[in-house]
């Protein structure tokens, strides 16, 4: 009898994979500014329309492609970072999954331009819906230029269930606003529609970077942080008892250059203010974990924004610990105004 299972072509896994990883135009934003930053670039150019389906275009100053790697850039499971499960103790780059190209590359029309600094010339693939169209060599800046267009064409369930586009362009500049506070040594740019709209300078000074982001306003009033226990560190800043939100959008993790949605870093942080801020109301915070990869687990979801920390009872104290210490610290306490 002809078996009823067999293997889905990689156009349809792709597809499926695409379901996951590519849930909206912010997530093809995140994916190629990761590879842009585990590709080591210094200035990130981030160009898009409308909401993000016309044309999303990412450009990087970083290693490029080489003749030989950018065919296989595109495929499933290919990539450059890993070579087994045990790597991801060590893990220090971004990607890992080799799943974010080939799956943004089956629902749209996407060209990836390259050239590593050993090129004089550099290339370019296109493919739509994942089908190779064309694949040249061009004039091309050292680095990596990818350009997504026509995003969704066919997959229509999706396309239907993108928002306005001030809602996808919110959460677009959003998340490099996100990424750009993970990384104050990297030039952002974020254009849209021909308008820079968010900027910074790549200097390296994270309250200069959190002003381009969040304003001059907060960045001036943040409280620095600084806390080490054995291997783990916490830095960044935090905001006195008296600014605060009534949600968690103006709190930024990260952990060894990762954005990350963590409800336990918000738990750990809100624990260090006491009861310096009301229930309901939420500090701001930039805040940056360094441990060693090995101390969480990062292959949560594909979009790798979860993370299962293997101790988050020793965690929770040394975070809530390092706040409460900085509040303290600072001078002068903000919550306790001085009655004349
Ligand atoms: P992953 O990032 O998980 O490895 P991707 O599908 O995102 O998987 O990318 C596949 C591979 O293509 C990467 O491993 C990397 O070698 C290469 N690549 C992708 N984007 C860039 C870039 N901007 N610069 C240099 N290399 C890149
Ligand atoms: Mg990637």
């Amino acid at each position: 009898m002809t078996p009823i299972i067999h293997i889905l072509d990689s156009h349809s896994a792709n597809q499926i994979a695409a379901g996951e990883v590519v849930e909206r135009p912010a997530s093809v934003v995140k994916e190629l500014v990761e590879n842009a930053l585990d590709a080591g670039a210094k200035h990130i150019d981030i160009t898009i329309e409308g909401n993000g389906v016309p044309l999303i275009r990412v450009r990087d100053d970083g290693s490029g492609i080489g003749v030989s790697d950018l065919p296989l850039a595109v495929i499933r499971h290919a990539t450059s970072k890993i070579s087994q499960i045990e790597d991801l103790d060590h893990l220090r780059t971004l990607g890992f999954r080799g799943e974010a190209l080939p799956s943004i590359a089956s629902v749209s029309h996407l060209e990836i331009s390259s050239r590593p600094a050993r090129e004089v010339v550099g290339l370019s693939l296109t493919l739509n819906g994942g089908e190779q169209v064309e694949y040249k060599e061009v004039g091309c800046p050292v680095g990596t230029s990818v350009t997504v267009r026509n995003l969704f064409f066919n997959t229509p369930a999706r396309l239907k269930f993108l928002k306005s586009t001030p809602t996808e362009f919110g959460l677009i500049s959003d998340t490099v606003g996100r990424i750009a506070l993970a990384h104050p040594d990297i030039a952002f740019s974020l254009t849209h529609p021909q308008q820079v709209v968010l900027q910074t300078s790549g200097r390296g000074d994270l309250r200069e970077t959190i002003g381009a982001i969040l304003g001059h306003t907060i960045a001036r009033q943040l409280i620095p942080l600084k806390g080490q226990h054995e291997d783990w560190q916490l830095e960044g800043f935090i905001s006195p008892p008296d600014l605060v939100r009534s949600s968690r959008q103006a709190q930024t993790f990260m952990i060894n250059g990762r954005i990350v949605r963590s409800p336990f870093l918000s738990r750990a942080l809100e624990e260090g203010y006491h009861t310096l801020v009301p229930v309901k109301l939420h500090p701001v915070a930039v805040l940056h974990l360094l441990v060693p990869p090995s101390d969480y687990d990062v292959n949560v979801h594909p979009t790798k924004m979860d993370v299962r920390f293997k101790s988050e009872q020793a965690l929770t104290p040394f975070i809530s610990r390092a706040i409460y210490q900085a509040l303290i610290t600072s001078k002068p306490l903000p919550s306790f105004k001085t009655i004349p």
